[in-house]
């Protein structure tokens, strides 16, 4: 069984993605971690990230593997590495080149035949599984997801006024949402749970009763 999570950063997608997964006893694949990967090979290679022919090279010669929750770049442990700021922003730019996300859907594809996966990005319920069994879309209002970011950023002792937080959000979601390949959208008969009031908990309840037909 395949369950697709999609949606804008800071919407709570990943922390419900990762909880029901483990309620589900199933595997879970955090897309973004494989773009952010990229984009730190690109940033590390100093390439212009714009440069759609040096950065589909780049995402070709890399090797991305997961060992559990760890993302593996090289053979080298990059975890924490691609949670940084600058990676964050570029992962948002090189999302847009055809051929890196032709490479990503292909591996996602590999880890979703292992079996039954929630599995979470942009586009995993519109492009990559759309013949999921359930597909959600995540989502919160703008303030909400800055609000939730900056706490984040700040547990890690980043600080951050909630302002920027929300123009770099902003400033990604327009990115996800306009580009020409794979945009951001709800898949079709997707369930779209708006969490901007509710608490991970809830949240992670409603899509458990969808899934079970309670709801
Ligand atoms: O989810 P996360 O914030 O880690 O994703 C980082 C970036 O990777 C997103 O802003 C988006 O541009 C890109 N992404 C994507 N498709 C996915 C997952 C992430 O385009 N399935």
């Amino acid at each position: 069984m395949i369950i697709t999570i999609d949606g804008p950063a800071g919407s709570g997608k990943s922390t419900v993605a990762k909880l029901l997964a483990e309620r589900l006893k199933v595997r879970f694949l955090d897309t973004g971690a494989m773009y952010r990967a990229i984009a730190l090979a690109v940033l590390r290679a100093a390439i212009d990230e714009s440069n759609h022919e040096e950065v589909a090279r780049i995402s070709k010669t890399v090797q991305i593997r997961f060992d559990g929750q760890k993302l593996i770049l090289n053979g080298e442990d990059v975890t924490s590495e691609i949670r940084s700021p600058d990676v964050t922003a570029v992962s948002s730019i090189i999302a847009s080149n055809p051929q890196v996300r032709n490479r990503l859907v292909a591996l996602q594809r590999e880890i979703g035949e292992q079996g039954s996966m929630v599995t979470e990005g942009r586009d995993q319920g519109t492009v990559v599984f759309p013949d999921a069994e359930h597909k959600f879309f995540v989502t919160a209002n703008l303030e909400a997801r800055a609000r939730r970011r900056q706490r984040e950023l700040a547990q890690k002792g980043v600080q951050q006024p909630v302002s920027s937080v929300m123009e770099q959000l902003r400033q990604r979601d327009e990115r996800d949402e306009t580009r020409a390949y794979a945009p951001m959208k709800p898949a079709e008969h997707a369930t779209i749970v708006d969490t901007s009031e509710l608490s991970i908990g809830e949240v992670v309840e409603i899509l458990v009763r969808r899934i079970t037909g309670e709801s």
